[in-house]
């Protein structure tokens, strides 16, 4: 990964209180600190978010959408336990921030966004970043990406209705995928798992909150709250 901007001395420092912050809600794989020193984040944010950056927060990126507070995504990252052969699926490329901490972590990312916009930005900083391992795709990724299918971990970042049947599909024999279940306006984190033909969903977190999943599997536009 190129590091020019990781030098940036305005950064650094907050930076490192970011991960001070996320230790502190409980992760403490040191791989998974240290992949929030290896990712500038500001990179990922509209220029006017960068004083914000490294706050614990999710932050607008424009069209409606958010990036995830980072200490949430160490906690997916501490949940999932991906291993350097896991090929993963993200929905809601969002920013990119956390398709970045994925491609460092796992063989291959592919990851689907609806709002073109929003994918094509990303791909500018990852490539910037010099990530080559992270595919992006437009399109409605409620209903998976059946070409690469199955995936060894398939994360959902965005709020789901129900247990998305499509994706659990796509999941490969011993598979995880990471879902907010509930309204569009609160959901409980599910970590469901397949073995074989058998599934089995876990509560990981009672209370998050994330945009809706507009698609097919998700709500229909009319229906979004946004
Ligand atoms: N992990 C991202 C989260 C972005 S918010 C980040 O931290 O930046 C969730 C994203 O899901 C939004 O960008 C939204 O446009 C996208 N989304 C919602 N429904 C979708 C769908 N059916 N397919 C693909 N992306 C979707």
């Amino acid at each position: 990964m190129e590091s020019g901007d990781l030098t940036d001395r305005r950064f650094v420092r907050y930076r490192h209180r970011l991960i001070e912050d996320i230790r502190a809600t409980g992760v403490d794989d040191l791989e998974i600190l240290h992949l929030f020193d290896r990712v500038p984040r500001h990179l990922f944010l509209p220029e006017a978010q960068w004083p914000r950056a490294y706050e614990d927060a999710p932050i607008p990126i424009g069209h409606g959408q958010t990036a995830s507070q980072p200490s949430l995504q160490a906690l997916y990252l501490d949940v999932l336990k991906l291993a350097p052969t896991d090929r993963v699926l993200e929905i809601g490329t969002g920013s990119g921030f956390l398709t970045a901490l994925l491609a460092l972590t796992a063989e291959r990312v592919y990851s689907v966004e609806r709002i073109r916009p929003l994918s094509r930005r990303a791909r500018r900083v990852l490539d910037g970043l010099g990530i080559q391992n992270a595919a992006l795709f437009v399109g409605d990724g409620s209903i998976g990406w059946r070409r690469f299918a199955p995936y060894d971990v398939i994360i959902v970042s965005a709020a789901s209705p129900s247990t998305p049947g499509g994706l659990v599909e796509q999941l490969a024999d011993g598979g995880r995928m990471l879902v907010p279940i509930g309204t569009q306006e609160a959901q409980e984190l599910v970590l469901v798992r397949r073995a074989g033909d058998r599934t089995s969903e876990e509560r990981v977190l009672d209370r998050v909150s994330f945009v809706p999943l507009l698609g097919l599997q998700g709500w229909s536009e009319d229906e979004a709250q946004v």
